[in-house]
């Protein structure tokens, strides 16, 4: 387990099942103590054993198994609440509490907001709270979420709306996929001295079994081949070189398709 410190809470992370992180929310400031995509139920159990308190919160990215599957026994044992996304309500096992960019879910003590993500999946919904950013498979360290259900445009507005979060927000996604991401990234991306440096850095965390996440945005718009098309330099000579459109959406879209088939 791995805690990082933010204004009111203390974000508590934990390695699940192969490469998903589960998260713990503690707030400062009141009872709440919120978990995000709960991969598997006895992890969260045992952290808040440890901790000393009840689960008050599922918080639910999208609705594959692998953040979702903790749902049923959690809420049985707790009496949590469970909050999803409205657009997806039929697919978020116990689903008590439907949210969108409308409607926020109300975390006493925290100010919570709800961005709606999709792509990877339809009625994806991302929760930012204060500079934290609980972004399920949206964005993921130097990659993005595969697009099962979404369209590339659906996608690409979705990354956008992260982009445009303050450069310090830090990336909490729900994989380690980081590594074989900066591979890919390098391949397309060759030149870039960030990108050189968050490789060296990244890859000694994970030789000492260190999480490279959170990331934060700033690192990511420099650092992430999925972001990259909104620098004009990057994306003008992508498109060159590819001999495609010389547009954001364009570049993103042949970016995507060429992870999935690398
Ligand atoms: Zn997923």
């Amino acid at each position: 387990m791995w805690s990082y410190q933010h204004q009111h809470f203390t974000v508590h992370q934990f390695p699940a099942l192969n490469d998903n992180y589960i998260y713990l929310i503690e707030a400062k400031n009141s009872d709440v103590l919120a978990v995000v995509d709960p991969a598997d139920a006895s992890i969260v159990n045992q952290a808040c054993e440890n901790l000393g308190k009840p689960l008050t919160h599922i918080l639910n990215t999208h609705h594959h198994w692998d953040h979702t599957d903790g749902n049923k026994a959690l809420k049985q044992r707790w009496n949590c609440m469970v909050v999803g996304a409205a657009d997806d309500a039929a697919r978020i096992p116990y689903i008590d509490t439907q949210v969108s960019e409308k409607v926020f879910p109300k975390l006493d003590g925290l100010d919570i907001q709800v961005l709606d993500v999709s792509g990877h999946t339809l009625g994806h919904i991302a929760y930012v709270i204060d500079d934290a950013l609980f972004c399920g498979d949206a964005l993921f360290g130097a990659g993005c979420g595969r697009l099962f259900e979404g369209s590339p445009e659906q996608m690409w507005q979705s990354l956008q709306k992260l982009a445009a979060l303050a450069d310090t927000t830090q990336v909490y996604c729900a994989h380690e996929y980081t590594l074989p991401n900066l591979r890919f990234a390098r391949n397309v991306d060759a030149d870039n001295k960030e990108l050189e440096s968050r490789i060296h850095r990244d890859t000694q965390a994970r030789m000492k079994k260190q999480p490279t996440i959170p990331s934060n945005i700033a690192l990511e718009k420099a650092t992430n081949p999925f972001l990259r098309p909104l620098d004009d330099v990057f994306m003008h000579r992508y498109a060159k070189a590819q001999h495609i459109d010389a547009n954001a959406l364009a570049v993103f879209t042949h970016l995507r398709q060429s992870k999935d088939r690398w």
